[in-house]
């Protein structure tokens, strides 16, 4: 008997060597296995007769081989088959498909599923171009030869054996509705070798597994049993809805889904308990704090921006460590929230550390912190990367004396050398640009007391993802724009009209505005091997649906080339500057401040704008090959606009050379129909799934195995609800020795599954 923690290589069929290529697809035990789940599901109880095809449908179809050859064209070698029922014929096409060479013989029953396409002529002629196939017998000779001798018993048993297996065998891959998997192991573990040993570990698995799901919830929620919903992922009864299996939802899938979700719930609100009853400071708002913020501010606040700084207030008061996110579009104003936050941390005699994703965007906090609070008479400092050694370490030791209140910085301020006196609150501005690793240990820079934590980000989060990677925190919304912006008007068009374009800049311009131009690169060759223009490159947001390869062999405009050519030609008679991430760091300061002043009316950039920049009187945005930007990046480039009184424009121009994706065709839709950075955010994530969401893998998403994030939203929120009410012990008809037996599988699974999750 298997049961779920049996290592795999106790499975028949499999043994110590394969286990050892299952590792590879995250497989160690009967549990993991069970997880691997199909892909897809191929109805070979009804399977499709050649003569009811339609032309365009993916299709399943079990036919016969009649012919097979492989000739060759110029361009490469094709091989074809034709298959049968009865009277009609279906033609199937390899290209490179020599290794299909002595694979079929005339006779065998083989499962097709792919692509129906018109054949050549007459109209009931159809063919696939590379089918997915199995073979799922070996010819026309009887499987078991039985004209052996049979000269003893144990030959005989043996015999017996063999034929057991081979109807077995039959009867995994016809008659049924059949799983699909992944191969694994470079095709060495194939869809049909899994069908078979997910079979045999269903048939030897103990009856009685745990189900962590208490049964009041499944109940409840009229959720199937563990046990039945593996059996029936993985081998679904005759009748079960094929539309169903398709689109997970099935009674099986909807448990096991439910089930992930759910434990991942428990355990971030596990995880948002103990971290209320951790030890943190208990900042005082005091008289003096709040004479303080009056001097300071600069305006006043929004109303979205009062009861922000309200949540983050009470957090700040209370025992506990803040772990709280600001989610604010681009423009609301969060800066002015975050460095309110700084001054109770500060005027209750502690230090304060915010750290920016890029230079640029850390100067300019600087430079409005150091302004701003100026009033009430702060040491303030920058930290970056591309500061002289000297002046590093003399900044280092500052922050060390405790003589830095605020210190503001990249990176660089989670390097081991940077010690704090009394560090009371972390501010991460632009969250998503980090990892979670990241803001973790900069959290960790105070031994003994924890600081508070507080962070920003201008990408708004979906539910369903603030739910689960951010689920550890606690969230607050500015929803409101700080007042006399008027909305931007965005337009589409091809570079075929550029001159239209630099027209409506020049005009522009003359009424005394600045604009922006963007470009995807820095210079024209993508692989120039300078690592920061290879990071510039990286950091660029690909459209998602482009290939590695496609990514290289760009024939892209670029900031550096096309500087020369607007410099020169189009604007010779205005002041056009350039700024990318190559640029040494001073004279990007120097840049930005002249744009700032309004002595640059014309700005050409990489991304390097993107996040924060804020220049008010910018009313233009530029951005050439718009196809090739990701939707998130398209709206916080145009968030650099619209800034001010005057109204503003955003050009997203197209290069009337590439053809533009479908995908494509709907990230500039959606851009030129809202500017409501929510609604942007959900249907970012719908396009490019949640793991490539923010950019980067490393972000800490959970790995689901048969959650999807977008697809289950829905029970997303139910997880929540079942996981916040157990926790909190109000789970109706949920025992003690229930809720034991869900910190159990937590404790068990959590770091596994999770992964991440676990850090910060
Ligand atoms: P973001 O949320 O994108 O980081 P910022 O903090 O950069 O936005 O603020 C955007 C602009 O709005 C800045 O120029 C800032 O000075 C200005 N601003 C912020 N709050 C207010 C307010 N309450 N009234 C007027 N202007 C404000
Ligand atoms: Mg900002």
């Amino acid at each position: 008997m298997l049961d779920l923690t049996t290592n795999v290589k106790y499975v028949k069929g499999v043994g110590p060597r394969i286990a050892e290529m299952l590792t590879t697809k995250g497989i160690q035990t009967v549990e993991d296995l069970l997880y691997y789940l199909p892909f897809r599901y191929e109805d070979r109880l009804n399977p499709r007769s050649i003569a009811e095809l339609r032309e365009g449908e993916m299709a399943s179809i079990i036919c016969e081989v009649r012919g097979s050859m492989l000739f060759r064209t110029r361009k490469m070698p094709i091989f074809e088959a034709t298959f049968g029922q009865g009277r009609n014929t279906l033609k199937a096409r390899w290209f490179h498909g020599t290794w299909l060479k002595d694979k079929l013989r005339p006779g065998q029953i083989v499962a097709l599923y792919g692509k129906v396409e018109a054949g050549g002529r007459g109209k009931n002629n159809f063919e696939i171009n590379h089918p997915q196939m199995e073979i799922l017998t070996a010819g026309p000779e009887p499987i078991l030869d039985n004209a052996l001798p049979l000269k003893d018993s144990m030959e005989r048993a043996a015999q017996q054996e063999r034929e057991a297996q081979a109807r077995l065998d039959q009867s995994l891959e016809v008659g049924r509705i059949v799983p699909i998997y992944e191969s694994a192991a470079d095709q060495k573990l194939s869809p049909r070798w899994f069908r078979r040993i997910l079979y045999n570990t269903l048939e030897n698995l103990s009856l009685a597994i745990p189900d962590g799901v208490p049964a009041a919830i499944r109940e409840r929620l009229q959720l199937v049993d563990r046990r039945s919903a593996f059996q029936k992922v993985h081998f679904p009864d005759a009748g079960t809805s094929f539309a169903n299996l398709e689109s997970s939802r099935t009674p099986a899938h909807i448990r096991l889904i439910f089930e992930e979700l759910f434990f991942l719930e428990v355990g971030l609100e596990l995880k948002r308990r103990r971290m209320r009853a951790r030890k943190g400071i208990k900042f005082e708002l005091t008289e003096n704090v709040r004479s303080a913020i009056k001097r300071f501010l600069p305006f006043h606040p929004t109303n979205a921006q009062k009861r922000v700084f309200g949540e983050i207030a009470a957090d700040m008061q209370y025992p506990a460590p803040m772990r709280r996110m600001v989610q604010g579009d681009v423009g609301s104003g969060k800066t002015l929230v975050a460095l309110e936050a700084a001054i109770v941390a500060i005027e209750n005699g502690y230090q304060c550390a915010l750290m920016a994703p890029t230079e640029i965007l850390a100067t300019q906090h600087y430079l409005n912190a150091r302004r701003w609070m100026e009033k009430c008479g702060y040491r303030v400092d920058l930290l970056t990367g591309s500061l002289e050694a000297q002046k590093k370490r003399d900044i280092r030791r500052s922050v060390a004396s405790g003589a830095t209140r605020l210190i503001i910085g990249t990176h660089a301020l989670i390097e081991d050398k940077v010690e704090f006196a009394k560090l009371g609150l972390v501010i991460v501005d632009e969250q998503h640009r980090f990892g979670v690793m990241q803001r973790y240990k900069l959290m960790k820079k105070n031994d003994g007391v924890e600081p508070d934590t507080l962070v920003m980000t201008a990408t708004p989060i979906p539910r369903t993802l603030a739910l689960t990677l951010y689920g550890d925190l606690d969230t607050s919304i500015i929803d409101e724009l700080p007042p006399g912006r008027t909305p931007i008007t965005t337009r589409r068009v091809t570079d075929e009209r550029e001159e239209e374009v630099w027209q409506f800049v020049r005009k522009q311009v003359k009424a005394g505005r600045q604009a922006y131009v963007v470009y995807p690169v820095i210079e024209g060759a993508a692989s120039s091997g300078d690592p920061q223009a290879e990071l510039e490159f990286a950091a660029y947001e690909f459209a998602p649906e482009l290939d590695e390869k496609n990514r290289k062999k760009l024939d892209l405009k670029s900031a550096t080339v096309m500087y020369d050519k607007l410099r020169r030609k189009v604007f010779s008679d205005l002041r056009v500057g350039l700024l990318h991430g190559r640029i040494p760091a001073e004279e990007k300061e120097a840049i930005m401040r002249s744009f700032q002043a309004g002595t640059i009316d014309v700005l050409v950039s990489t991304t390097v704008i993107e996040v924060g920049v804020d220049v008010a009187n910018a009313t233009v945005m530029v951005v050439e090959h718009a196809e090739r930007f990701g939707l998130s990046q398209l709206h916080q480039l145009r968030g650099r606009i619209g800034r001010g009184a005057a109204k503003s424009f955003c050009v997203l121009m197209t290069s009337a050379k590439a053809n533009v994706t479908p995908q494509a065709e709907r990230r500039l839709d959606e851009m030129v129909r809202t500017q409501d950075g929510f609604q942007i955010a959900e249907l970012d994530l719908e396009l490019r799934g949640p793991g490539e969401f923010f950019g980067t893998k490393q972000a800490g998403v959970p790995m689901f195995r048969v959650a999807n994030l977008i697809r289950d939203r829905k029970l997303l929120e139910i997880a929540k609800v079942e996981a916040a009410a157990l926790v909190a012990g109000t789970s109706a008809n949920v025992s003690q020795s229930d809720v034991s037996t869900v910190m159990d599988h937590l404790k068990n699974h959590w770091q596994r599954r999770y992964g991440l999750v676990e850090v910060g």
